[in-house]
């Protein structure tokens, strides 16, 4: 890996590949799966990583909203994609390049079957979520009755799958919570594919889902935190490899006397003679205030420097009195060791927030290994 000589996002597809292998190998040879690349891959670069996936015949992608899914077919993805949490204003959008709603009360639902009707579609995909249990988005079991009687009046739209999630499938304490969401939706697919007179796809799993409940794998999963290096718990972290490595330089090294100040505000005294040394990445870049004071680290050849002070917008301020660095040396923000879910830890959050935090000012360079 090259040393970095500004801050920059490092994506590793052959770390990628050994995540999408990995639960890959938790699966049957039958089950698909689906790549949540959402919010920009979870920060990193939706597009490299949705192409590469496609090069390794992933089956699905899903986006939360029409717009990503615009971004991923401009970027020459033609690997079918699930838009999440659509709304009606982009459904015209939508059809023009040919991406699937998810469907999730009977607004939007009709609201599709009218523009699908007079877009002169029929047999459009369409995907039908319903509620287990988060209470987020979703029909309710009762609703199976009128969403079959309304799919089957239009030609416009056929169910290619029915789907629900999980509230807690990295929670082991939620176990008998997420087994009756298991039976639930299975019982809901039982009676939609009875009623509509032929079997839509079903699927049910998150990364966690994948890992901890192999009974709820169905026909495709749902992955996204895990092909970005993360099981939600120690365990599984150690079977995954983060792809993202957020690595900055240090751009000045101050000495400062006992009693100085340090950054905004003055948040930060010297206890003594020490040494600090400012950092190109701030809040703009996604590392929020709340890692300020040494909440948040960073590495420097090895050793870790707290974050000192108030997070500025444009840099940070580290504390290397110990540690012997140079101007222009490379320093870790996060990535192998230590990784973000260390980081996230640190600051009561989670490795979710954390990687999807990094702004798109920060340069994403691959490494294609
Ligand atoms: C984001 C999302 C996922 C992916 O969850 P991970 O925990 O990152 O694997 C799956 N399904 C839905 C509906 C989502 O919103």
């Amino acid at each position: 890996m090259p040393k970095a000589r500004e801050t920059v996002l490092e994506i590793d597809l052959k770390a990628l590949k050994h995540n999408f292998e990995y639960l890959k190998s938790k699966l049957n040879n039958n089950t698909k799966i689906l790549a949540v690349v959402k919010a920009f891959a979870y920060g990193s670069d939706a597009n490299e990583v949705a192409n590469y996936l496609q090069s390794l015949e992933v089956d699905y992608f899903a986006v939360a909203y029409a717009s990503e899914g615009v971004a991923l077919r401009d970027a020459g993805v033609e690997t079918p994609i699930l838009v999440l949490h659509p709304q009606a204003i982009n459904f015209k959008t939508v059809i023009e390049r040919c991406l699937e709603p998810s469907l999730y009360s009977a607004k939007i639902f009709n609201e599709f079957i009218a523009i699908a009707s007079e877009e002169k579609q029929s047999n459009y995909p369409v995907h039908i979520k319903f509620n287990t249990g988060l209470n987020r988005l979703g029909f309710s079991e009762n609703d199976v009755d009128y969403i079959v009687s309304k799919a089957l009046e239009t030609s416009a739209i056929k169910v290619k799958s029915i789907f629900s999630h999980l509230a807690a499938s990295e929670d082991l304490n939620e176990k008998t919570f997420t087994e009756r969401q298991i039976k639930t939706f299975k019982s809901i697919s039982k009676e939609f594919s009875k009623a509509i007179g032929y079997q839509p796809m079903l699927h049910l799993a998150n990364t966690s889902g994948v890992l901890n409940y192999p009974e709820a794998h169905l026909d495709m999963v749902r992955t996204g935190i895990g092909l970005y290096g993360f099981g939600n718990s120690k365990e599984e972290n150690k079977n995954l490899k983060p792809i993202a490595t957020l690595k900055s330089v240090i751009s000045q090294i101050h000495t400062i006397e006992k009693g100085e100040t340090v950054g905004y505000n003055r948040a930060y005294k010297s206890e003594g003679v020490e040494k600090t040394a400012t950092i190109p990445i701030g809040h703009a870049d996604g590392i929020g205030r709340q890692y300020g004071n040494k909440k948040g680290f960073v590495t420097v050849n090895g050793n870790k420097a707290p974050i000192i002070g108030n997070v500025c917008m444009d840099m940070i301020m580290i504390d290397i009195t110990n540690i012997n660095c140079h101007e222009g040396d490379e320093v870790i923000i996060f990535g192998n060791h230590p990784n973000a879910s260390q980081f996230a830890d640190a600051t009561n959050t989670i490795t979710y927030e954390i990687i999807t935090a990094i702004s798109q000012r920060v340069k994403r360079l691959l490494i294609k290994g």
